[in-house]
């Protein structure tokens, strides 16, 4: 039985595919579509799935969300997926409504507007497994992991309620400048309430990298990011977004994680590209694992940070790691060196040509 993450080429951002089941049942669940051409290049891949239980749009970053732009654009999209996960405006003011009214953000994107009028036009089952129709932690079908199809489990581990409703600033300031207004609220309901009846090379110093003080990762989008556990059978993967560290650790806490019984995870996508404000030494504290997947090109943000890297190596010195690169470029390449790999216990997965995806059997 097959359980596999594949990362593919998605430029700077992260397009990335679960597969599980047998062989002539194979089922697949699929997060984010990177960049307009990353969707315009992957479409023959999607489309010979044969179909998805799950499309997630983890956040309204550009890097996860532009190549859904170009396929709900679409008369004939590549896929119908059984569920489709992702937070628009709507769902931020639901979670802003549902915090503590102390809490509450005061009220107060472009491309997350074309998603939303998609979703309502394409009528796919929309966040469908939560009855309030947001994917969220706060959402009490997250206190237990979610079943898909064919056996694999999701546990969601991002984002909170709190982090939803930040963002709401943010994205009322987007649609100014963009001169655009939220999808009709009403559209978006109805569809919320059709997709509920439709479910049934030079060496580095990694010690000093390693002691770099951790700051901490306060975009909102990023706070805003789906991120789950995903579980077959005893195998699981991590899958991070861009997930603030805080809202993961506090989640796998929740789970009983700790720094005394750290949670064994077969992989680990790294939030946020590898984004050194992503990934804390505390929660790589409270896991148990050896297998680091990163999806980034390296375009515009830099990713991976060194200083994420050198927390993986430094956080277990004595067992074998893996890192897991979907690019061969100028910030994962350095980590390819035979004295650093030994000294520090790891080796690297590349893929097997450029342009070429990464699978990675879990
Ligand atoms: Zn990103």
């Amino acid at each position: 039985m097959t359980f596999k993450l594949t990362m593919f080429p998605a430029s700077e951002g992260d397009c990335l595919l679960l597969s599980w089941g047998a062989e002539h049942a194979r089922r697949h669940a699929l997060t984010d579509l990177g960049r307009k051409g990353d969707y315009k290049a992957l479409r023959p891949t999607f489309a010979a799935l044969g179909g998805i239980e799950l499309l997630t749009i983890t956040h309204i970053d550009a890097d996860h969300i532009e190549g859904a732009v170009p396929m709900f654009a679409e008369t004939a999209p590549p896929f119908t997926p059984r569920q489709t996960w992702f937070n628009a405006y709507y769902q931020l003011g639901l979670a802003n409504e549902r915090l503590q009214v102390a809490a509450r953000e005061t009220l107060g994107a472009a491309q997350a507007e074309k998603v939303s009028a998609g979703l309502v036009a394409f009528r796919w089952p929309w966040n469908a497994s939560f009855a309030s129709g947001v994917v969220s932690v706060d959402s009490a079908e997250a206190a237990k992991p979610i079943a898909l199809a064919g056996g694999l489990t999701l546990q969601i581990l991002s984002p909170t309620d709190s982090k939803l409703a930040k963002l709401i600033p943010k994205w009322d300031a987007e649609l100014a400048k963009a001169n655009l207004r939220t999808t009709d609220p009403e559209a978006v309901e109805a569809a919320l309430a059709e997709g509920r009846e439709a479910l049934g090379g030079e060496s580095l110093n990694v010690d000093a990298l390693a002691k770099k003080p951790f700051v901490i990762d306060r975009a909102e989008a990023n706070g805003s990011a789906i991120a789950f556990l995903a579980q077959y059978g005893d195998r699981s993967v991590l899958m991070g977004a861009d997930a603030h560290p805080d809202v993961l650790e506090a989640s796998l806490r929740a789970l009983g994680a700790s720094e005394e019984t750290p949670l064994k995870i077969d992989c680990f996508k790294l939030p946020h590209h590898g984004s050194k404000s992503n990934l804390s030494p505390k929660l790589l504290s409270i896991i148990d694992c050896t297998r680091f997947a990163i999806s980034t090109s390296g375009a515009r943000f830099n990713h991976p940070d060194p200083e994420s890297i050198a927390r993986i190596l430094k956080n277990d010195p004595t067992r074998q790691k893996e890192l897991i690169f979907n690019f061969r470029q100028e910030r994962t390449e350095i980590w390819d060196d035979p004295k650093l790999m030994e000294k520090y216990k790891y080796t690297c997965t590349f893929p097997e040509q450029e342009g070429a995806a990464v699978e990675i059997q879990l």
